[in-house]
């Protein structure tokens, strides 16, 4: 449990007065971030069930495997606690706490299973996501929350920069080699846990999510890096190319058309913008340019407690940015066959305009 992740009794109240807004009688949050957001306690995701129930109205309980209970830090204000043996129904017992609910909001992770079981046992209820609920809270953060992002970012940051300073040596080693030491520094620079470090070489680069292979990486090439990870339970993530030796010409143009829709994406996340235009902006000069087929993924996600979340930064996506909303602008260029690139940073919508989180470098560093 973090400071930026402790849960609270304010959090469940919005998320109370959100339920009374949107008509849902019952929160059942299981697996999944929203549980340490509300709560500060991460359930390990195995078969027995753990699940927070939140009425609209009345004391929050949550159920969890008496092997489990220990591990939960109390917090009586926030939530009650009701440890399940080994020889009962955890779903009977949600079901039962549940009451007649008429409709239940219930988050993306749950285990199949267990929905199965409640919408046997709850059969006269309607069920819907509970991401309608949590996830616009969720989606602004808070003082805390910012701090820890970029902390993290800062983390990434310090890996990008010994990648442009020659430290991670890359011409003649594999792709997953690289990859390894990558998620190694994200380590050492004070992440608790490595999410992805995607390295990807030459014509490999025009796959966006290519897994860093057995690929040895040679000279004259473009080097696509994109990773990221966890710190005190908040996410970075980050994309820098380089090239090995000189810089193809072909590259270079397309590397600074892509620079450019960086950051006029970036300059873009203004409050008050819909997120469809932090998209629309820098995929014009990307199109402008000859390269709008090859732009074949949306500009950006969100970012907090998990790597990809709400807002997204997508055509048909016409919310509104808000102060705290935090997201990556992370447009890019595929060739197939020939190479890929993209830039990526975080930015904080803030009151006083775009609040990048990633300084490191934006140009295409030559190593
Ligand atoms: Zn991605
Ligand atoms: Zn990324
Ligand atoms: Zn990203």
């Amino acid at each position: 449990m973090t400071a930026a992740s402790t849960g609270s009794a304010e959090r469940l109240d919005r998320v109370r007065r959100a339920m009374t807004e949107q008509g849902v009688d019952v929160l059942l949050v299981s697996v999944g971030r929203d549980l340490p957001y509300l709560t500060g306690y991460e359930a390990m995701p195995l078969e027995r069930l753990t699940m927070l129930v939140v009425p609209r109205e009345g004391d929050a309980t949550m159920v969890v495997p008496r092997l489990e209970a220990p591990r939960v830090v109390k917090q009586p204000d926030v939530f009650r606690l009701r440890p399940w043996e080994e020889t009962e129904d955890p779903s009977a017992i949600v079901a039962e706490l549940a009451g007649p609910a008429g409709t239940v909001a219930v988050g993306d992770q749950m285990w199949a299973r267990f929905l199965v079981e409640l919408l046997a046992l709850l059969p006269r209820a309607t069920f819907r996501r509970a991401v309608d609920v949590v996830g616009p809270l969720r989606m602004v953060k808070d003082a805390a929350e910012i701090a820890a992002l970029r902390a993290a970012s800062a983390g990434a940051d310090r890996v990008a920069v010994q990648l442009h300073a020659g430290d991670i040596q890359l011409i003649g080693r594999t792709e997953a080699d690289v990859s390894a030491d990558i998620g190694r520094r994200l380590i050492a620079e004070g992440h608790d846990k490595v999410n992805f470090a995607i390295v990807a070489a030459g014509e490999n680069a025009a796959s966006p999510h290519h897994h860093a292979g057995p690929r040895v990486i040679g000279e004259g090439e473009i080097v696509l890096c994109d990773f990221g990870g966890t710190m005190d339970g908040y996410c970075s993530d980050i994309t820098r190319c380089v090239v090995t030796g000189d810089v193809p010409a072909d590259i270079a143009e397309a590397y600074a058309v892509l620079h450019e829709a960086q950051q006029a994406g970036v300059a873009a996340s203004t409050v008050g913008t819909p997120c469809q235009d932090v998209d629309r902006v820098g995929r014009a000069i990307i199109a402008a340019a000859g390269f709008g087929d090859f732009f074949v993924h949306r500009t950006g996600h969100g970012i907090g407690m998990e790597e990809h979340e709400d807002p997204y930064i997508v055509e048909g996506n016409g919310r509104p940015l808000e102060a705290g909303h935090a997201f990556s602008v992370e447009p890019g260029i595929y060739l197939p066959g020939r190479w890929g690139m993209r830039l990526e940073d975080i930015v904080v919508a803030t009151d006083d305009g775009p609040d990048p989180l990633n300084a490191a470098d934006h140009d295409l560093i030559q190593v």
